[in-house]
């Protein structure tokens, strides 16, 4: 069923839970209520000689959120996933994935070969 022992598995449930409460109080301190779209929005309007920077900075906070809230859903996906009895198999293979691993990343929903390969597909522009 599972190379993980109760205790490892106790172990990581906890590491994730406490992650997920984490990248959700990041996620709403970055938003502080404006939706995307409307964040897009002023991005377009904003014609101002300090702009640029600004720009910069509302970018990078897209772009960290865009991490933030993929790695939340992974967090998500581990949880259920323990819940379930499948945590600790990747989803690609199937093959177990290491407890060093794990404990590095709790979230890791695949093993090293696998992330690898999903990372390249990944990173290929689409269209
Ligand atoms: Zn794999």
């Amino acid at each position: 069923m599972n190379h993980l022992t109760a205790g490892q598995r106790a172990l990581l449930q906890s590491e994730l839970q406490s992650r997920q409460k984490q990248l959700d109080m990041r996620l709403a301190a970055h938003h502080g209520g404006v939706s995307r779209a409307e964040h897009a929005h002023e991005l377009l309007e904003q014609d101002g000689d300090d702009a640029p920077q600004r720009d910069n900075a509302r970018e990078l906070d897209l772009a960290l959120s865009d991490l933030e809230t993929q790695e939340l859903g992974a967090v998500s996906q581990a949880l259920l996933r323990l819940q379930d009895g499948q945590y600790g198999s990747c989803v690609g293979c199937d093959a177990d994935i290491a407890f060093d691993r794990l404990r590095a990343q709790p979230w890791a929903l695949r093993c090293v070969a696998c992330q690898a390969t999903h990372e390249t597909l990944a990173s290929v522009p689409a269209g």
